[in-house]
């Protein structure tokens, strides 16, 4: 991620262990960890702790690597958590006065789901269950229209638009015109690797552009996607007054990228340029909080030998926890 040009991001993992190899790295996080009961396709998600405790394990991380890290909880999906743990989750988050985050309106059949399971709406069925305000961070939203979006607007609700994601599970396209008319605190996400490929802000900004932008929507230009990228994610978890633009007094999170030489440098080309023509390759130096963490394009905080190795033993922490948990339900 760093050497992509990500500067901060919200990880659902749970252990907080990725957090502490981003913070050693030097990378501004959110610990997102959302509950789940049960997939639909038949896993069942045990619990090792309750989410109270959950909440207090990541306060002691945040504490650990105060500035950089900061954390929310959720839960997963409608359709993957129980109404009661959706609540428990959004307690939790207000006790500490930190974002509730939940995917939902990803797909028309979370919709159907909801209207057969429980008889509503989906907005007004979250709604019921006291899940919305301006603390709820809600990934993807592809099904929203107009109406829906001015009411998730006038509760305050902030969405994250998750294109390579949407565009992999053949979900509708979200209306990001509307999403801007509706003045929806929104930003750009991957909804994580498993579901998009990889951690590929470039991918996605340029996905964005060509399925959301300009020929369906002019005004969603390459300049509002950067926006959705930059200060708009940063107001979706609350860190715009820290993050997000370059201004005096904010944090220099900064990153420095390389384009192709060009006679008419004006902002519209620039913009397009880094939307439509830019790789992660094309990153050149990346600082957070004004630390350069990556310098032409190499870490400099951490060999990257150790950070690789780091990630291995984390894998291997998943992979046999994933096994024990598939012997202690065989027959
Ligand atoms: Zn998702």
């Amino acid at each position: 991620m760093a050497k992509s040009g990500i500067t901060c991001f919200a990880d659902s993992s749970r252990t907080g262990l990725n957090i502490q190899i981003a913070a050693e790295v030097g990378l501004r996080c959110v610990a997102a960890p959302m509950l789940v009961d049960e997939y639909p396709w038949g896993y069942q998600v045990p619990r090792a702790e309750s989410v109270k405790e959950m909440a207090e394990r990541l306060a002691a991380i945040t504490e650990q690597f105060r500035g950089l890290v900061s954390f929310s909880i959720g839960a997963h999906s409608p359709y993957a958590t129980l109404p009661f743990t959706l609540q428990d989750a959004k307690k939790v988050a207000q006790q500490w006065g930190v974002r509730f985050c939940l995917h939902f309106g990803e797909h028309p059949y979370e919709v159907a789901y909801v209207r057969k399971q429980y008889g509503k709406d989906l907005v007004d069925w979250l709604d019921g269950l006291k899940l919305l305000d301006s603390n709820t961070v809600g990934f993807h939203g592809n099904v929203f229209e107009e109406q829906d979006l001015n009411r998730l607007r006038e509760i305050g609700v902030n969405l994250v638009c998750c294109p390579t994601n949407g565009a992999l599970l053949g979900c509708p396209t979200p209306n990001l015109s509307a999403w801007g008319r509706a003045r929806i605190k929104a930003g750009l996400g991957t909804d994580g690797p498993l579901s998009s490929g990889g951690f590929n802000p470039w991918a996605e900004l340029r996905l964005a552009g060509a399925i959301l932008g300009w020929s369906r929507f002019p005004e969603v230009t390459p300049g509002h996607l950067l926006k959705m990228a930059t200060i708009g994610g940063a107001s979706v978890w609350g860190l715009d007054r820290e993050i997000g633009s370059l201004k005096v007094g904010k944090k220099a999170d900064v990153i420095t990228v390389i384009i192709p030489p060009t006679k008419y440098i004006d902002r519209a080309t620039v913009e397009s340029m880094l939307v439509f023509g830019t790789t992660p390759r094309d990153v050149t130096n990346v600082l957070v909080d004004g630390r350069v963490i990556i310098q032409n394009g190499k870490f400099t905080s951490v060999p990257e030998k150790s950070i690789l190795e780091d990630i291995y033993r984390y894998y291997d922490g998943i992979r046999n926890n994933l096994s024990n948990r598939r012997d202690a339900h065989e027959p």
